[in-house]
């Protein structure tokens, strides 16, 4: 095990008064050789995402930044709405439904997704919540859970290993030691998560996600990369596909980084049909009539598809060995701090 990380509940006040500096005078930070260091890094990885899938047949497409309708599945987080020639809009949560859109026309499809939550401001001390970050986010038309999951086994293992490789001196200014992962990730199932928690002493719902400071546990045991699987349809937003086998599951699993520094990264199968949709909007509350071109474009018939998304900060905190991810954005967005 390593346990190189400062816990996230644990961030110390040098490190919160260095958030709010460092936000507030970015534009001098940004010339120091951490800086410098942990935005190489942050090139590197975003040059072994576009190479690795390149190779493996992906189209990159723009993302969307702004649109009438996106992912409600945001935990609570708020949406920032934008005025829009008479119509309201929101900024991107996730590109999700859009990337539905995509895969209908495009089998293998990538983006470097901007995203905006308006996160509680509690979470700025969770060393792991922006309210502006980008998400490496793919879908795979026809895939699986299991197809996209090797997917990101090559990814993390790809990063990981050129990182080390090139950027041996930046890790040396950070003092990051940073080790390979196996070719194939561990992975656990949900319910196996939740009774190793239960049994560490954490009282918890299994009908939702795992809570940061739960999962930050369950990390601190792991000394590489690794999937939760198998969630429960209840935690989840209406665009997962259920499980056939098992209807109180959803085709679904994180990825989980280790060290304390929890998840990069959620995904899945789709939900792809109108009337599935319908289901599943009926079950998690969501308001049918402010869909109104996906449900039209589910109607039409698109095909299934499954696929993630990566967090770009979250993954070059991990790779930098970054206490607070603030300094993982060149423009960084801090909850609450304005
Ligand atoms: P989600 O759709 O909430 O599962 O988000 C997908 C991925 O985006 C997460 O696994 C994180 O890597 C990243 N992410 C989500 N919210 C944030 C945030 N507030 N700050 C930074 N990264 C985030
Ligand atoms: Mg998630």
């Amino acid at each position: 095990m390593v346990m190189e990380s400062i816990p996230h509940r644990q961030l110390s006040s040098e490190v919160a008064v260095d958030v709010g500096r460092g936000v507030r005078f970015r534009y001098r930070s940004i010339r120091s050789a951490r800086a410098r260091a942990i935005l190489t890094i942050q090139h590197e990885i975003s040059r072994v995402f576009r190479k690795v899938l390149d190779s493996e047949g992906f189209l990159e497409v723009l993302a969307p930044i702004i649109g009438p309708v996106t992912d409600p599945g945001i935990r609570g987080a708020g949406t920032i709405e934008v005025p829009f020639y008479g119509e309201t809009y929101v900024l991107m949560t996730s590109m999700i439904l859009y990337k539905q859109m995509t895969v209908a026309s495009f089998p293998r499809v990538y983006s470097f997704s901007p995203n905006l939550r308006l996160e509680a401001s509690a979470s700025s001390t969770t060393g792991r919540h922006l309210v502006e970050f980008y998400q490496l986010d793919l879908e795979v038309a026809h895939g699986t859970c299991e197809d996209v999951m090797t997917l990101g086994d090559t990814l993390m293992f790809e990063v990981i290993r050129t990182v080390r490789q090139k950027c041996k001196e930046q890790l040396a200014t950070l003092g990051r030691t940073l080790h390979l992962p196996p070719r194939t990730l561990p992975q656990l199932t949900f319910s196996e998560a939740i009774e190793l928690l239960l049994n560490d002493g954490f009282t918890l719902d299994p009908a939702e996600e795992i809570p940061w400071e739960a999962e930050c546990h369950l990390s601190n045991q792991f000394s590489t990369p690794f999937w939760i699987t198998n969630y429960p349809a209840t935690s989840r937003g209406f665009y997962y596909l259920r499980d056939a086998d098992h209807p109180e599951l959803v085709r679904s699993m994180d990825l989980v980084l280790p060290e304390g520094y929890g998840e990069l990264s959620s995904g899945g199968e789709r939900e792809y049909t109108n009337k599935g949709v319908l289901q599943r909007m009926h079950e998690t509350g969501e308001e049918p009539q402010k869909y109104g071109w996906y449900l039209d474009m589910l109607e039409e018939g698109i095909p299934p598809s499954a696929g993630f998304g990566i967090g770009l900060e979250r993954l070059t905190r991990y790779v930098a060995g970054v206490p607070h991810i603030w300094e993982c954005s060149p423009f960084p967005k801090v909850p609450g701090v304005s």
